[in-house]
């Protein structure tokens, strides 16, 4: 829901949590005016200024004394003037004086009262941390950052101001901005111009990069990862790339849906985080890594207001790739949320299943999981995600693949090393853990006279290591691929001769239909 939808619905109170103060304003402002809303605002410096909706600010000399965040509120719920229809009230930096009991219950009866007579309080504020006492009575959301139109409108103003001649098309430039704020949108214009005297979208990418890192919920990955360097997983890749065809403009004009998104479960180590990343390049779309973990915050309000913040971004950088890595373990104290926490997990849950379900910017979601146990049954209902893979140990084929690859990755020369036979004897090993063996090969022959690791030094390398397939993981894995079998989860590879399976085990694997 928009702020607009919010005010119609006739909320009496709604926290916006945004570092743009002005851009909050202003569409404040903008939602009076459509809605014929008287527009009240208030900040302890400049006291209160009243908007008619006529559009002209009264500042009325009475109300500009008020710094008494009690007497503000009880101000706001007087009558309405005559013919108006409603009045926002726009109260800046509150949270410095909510949690003071006076205040909050004031507040509290007060938004009786505002329901009754259309009015709504907006409280702006970069932080707001939400009494318990008004969590029921507040709802908490955000601006969405700049449209494209916003950040032209922007671009072209800087242009002016610099005297520099935009591009005719200068769509890159205005997509490399996209997920910054105004303010930031500003200052990542400002360092290419003091750089280059120019727009340069390479830079103003780099400068995003790291506002994104800085927030801290998202994570930018780049990467140089390919459909060549991955070893197998060919039902999820050419799905996947399918996939990418709904966004073209040929596709919309057809009728295409843009794709939900996938899940892929399997064994660590098998190529999940590695075809998120191939999958962004081929797409040559952000990949923006999320991890729940991260969202959790301290104050209450605040992993709401941080999940709504992470996805919103992803979002404003679409076409993007939003890679959510390890999702069980975010979603792992669901069950019991309500009682431990709360209700903090199973509301951040909430958010971001409403968000799968009906996101409308192009963002292509890879949810990956180790796990099923922990995830919550309505995850994996159909529906949720466009399909579900599962990621199995390589086979004979897919191992051979991973050695050329690993090879060819640590600067080796694939063909001097017997592939097959290095193939046969890694049964039951991950891709991470025969990119182990390679790296380790290399490790004796440099400190063996800084020589080239040959076949014998990769096959100790390989007795050396003890595969998890065989130890710590085996239950695991094998509940994994009974639960894909039983529920007719499609494999990400296409690998038709299954020869995988952890050794001794006797357990005949069929390949689901793809
Ligand atoms: P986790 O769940 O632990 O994150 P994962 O399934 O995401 O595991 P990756 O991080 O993709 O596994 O794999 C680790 C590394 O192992 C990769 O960077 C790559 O070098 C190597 N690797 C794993 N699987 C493959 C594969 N199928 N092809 C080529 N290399 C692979």
């Amino acid at each position: 829901m928009t702020l607009d939808n919010y005010v119609m619905a006739g909320y009496p109170a709604i926290i916006l949590t945004t570092p743009e103060e002005d851009r909050a304003i202003n569409e404040c402002t903008a939602i009076a005016d459509k809605l014929n809303l008287e527009f009240w605002y208030w900040s302890v410096t400049e006291g209160l200024s009243t908007q008619s909706s006529s559009n002209t600010y009264r500042n009325s000399n009475s109300m500009n004394k008020i710094a008494d965040p009690t007497q503000i509120l009880k101000e706001g719920v007087k009558d309405l003037q005559r013919g108006s229809s409603g009045r926002l009230v726009c109260l800046l930096d509150f949270h410095a004086f909510i949690k003071s009991t006076n205040v909050w219950r004031t507040a509290k009866d007060v938004f009786k009262i505002a329901k009754t007579k259309g009015i709504t309080f907006i409280f702006i504020s970069a932080n707001f941390e939400v009494p318990t006492e008004l969590e029921r009575e507040v709802i908490v959301t955000q601006i969405p950052l700049p449209t494209r139109e916003e950040i032209s409108a922007l671009l072209e103003k800087m242009a002016e101001q610099n005297s520099i001649i935009l591009p005719k098309n200068k769509n890159n430039i205005v997509e490399a901005a996209l997920g910054l704020t105004i303010n930031e949108t500003e200052n990542a214009f400002a360092v290419t111009i003091s750089r280059s005297s120019n727009f340069d979208a390479k830079l103003i990418s780099q400068v995003k990069e790291q506002i994104i890192c800085n927030g801290g919920l998202l994570e930018y990955k780049s990467s140089n990862e390919s459909l060549e360097t991955i070893g197998g997983l060919k039902n999820f890749t050419s799905w996947a790339i399918e996939r990418f065809s709904a966004y073209t403009p040929e596709a919309q004009e057809y009728g295409l849906p843009y794709p939900k998104g996938v899940l892929l479960v399997g064994i660590p180590g098998c190529g999940k985080s590695l075809s998120a990343k191939a999958l962004s390049n081929i797409w040559q779309k952000p990949l923006l890594k999320l991890e729940l973990g991260k969202l959790f915050g301290s104050l209450v309000g605040d992993t709401e207001a941080n999940t709504r913040r992470a996805l919103a971004t992803a979002e404003a950088m679409a076409p993007a790739i939003l890679w959510i890595d390890e999702i069980e373990k975010g979603l792992s104290g669901i069950q019991s949320s309500g009682k431990t926490d709360s209700g903090v997990t199973s509301r951040m849950f909430g958010t971001i299943l409403t968000w799968l379900q009906e996101k409308e910017a192009p963002v292509f979601v890879i949810a990956t999981a180790n796990n099923i146990n922990q995830l919550p049954p309505e995850f994996l209902r159909k529906g949720r995600f466009d399909e579900i893979f599962f990621v199995d140990l390589p086979d004979d084929k897919e191992r051979e693949d991973i050695f050329d690859i690993q090879f060819k990755k640590h600067k080796r020369n694939p063909k001097m090393y017997d592939l097959v036979n290095l193939a046969n004897i890694t049964e039951g090993y991950t891709g991470a853990e025969i990119e182990e063996a390679v790296v380790s090969s290399m490790f004796t022959a440099w400190n063996d006279g800084q020589r080239e690791p040959n076949d014998q030094d990769v096959i100790d390398a390989i007795y050396s290591i003890n595969p998890m397939a065989k130890g710590i993981m085996k239950d695991q894995i094998e509940a994994l691929r009974k639960w894909s079998v039983d529920s007719g989860i499609s494999l990400a590879s296409d690998n038709k001769n299954q020869s995988s399976s952890i050794p001794n085990t006797g357990r005949v694997i069929r390949t689901a239909e793809v």
